[in-house]
């Protein structure tokens, strides 16, 4: 017999098919829906143009760090990748510019979706 899950088409999946994929995966999970910098699941998370995305409450701090060591008033390396991001507002104070990142909604979406997921299965205990 042959199983459906391991069919050849299983690694061109598109998001919808990967939340799917989560059923079977814990790690998946853990590894999308986890800040690289508090290693937890995203708080309110920002996203930078390069696409990685830092709970508010760690990359604010990070980018006041990161303008004072690197003494660069104009942007902040990702944490991650270290691509140069260049602040929307540099005149104002560093602490400001993550006000200036938009909000990784799909990334929300996603958390609380998984979020209900789990509080469900725990209300059946
Ligand atoms: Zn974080
Ligand atoms: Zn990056």
């Amino acid at each position: 017999m042959e199983n459906p899950r391991y069919s050849k088409s299983k690694l061109l999946c598109s998001l919808p098919e990967l939340i799917k994929m989560t059923d079977v995966t814990e790690t998946f999970e853990e590894q999308f829906f986890t800040c690289s910098i508090c290693t937890d699941v995203f708080q309110e998370p920002k996203l930078l143009p390069c696409q990685h995305s830092f709970c508010k409450k760690c990359i604010q701090p990070y980018i006041k760090s990161a303008v004072i060591s690197e003494n660069n008033k104009t942007g902040f390396l990702c944490p991650y990748c270290r691509c140069f991001v260049e602040a929307e507002n540099p005149e104002s104070p560093a602490e400001t510019w993550v006000d200036r990142l938009p909000t990784n909604f799909n990334l929300v979406c996603m958390i609380e979706a998984f979020d209900g997921k789990r509080s469900q299965s725990n209300h059946l205990r």
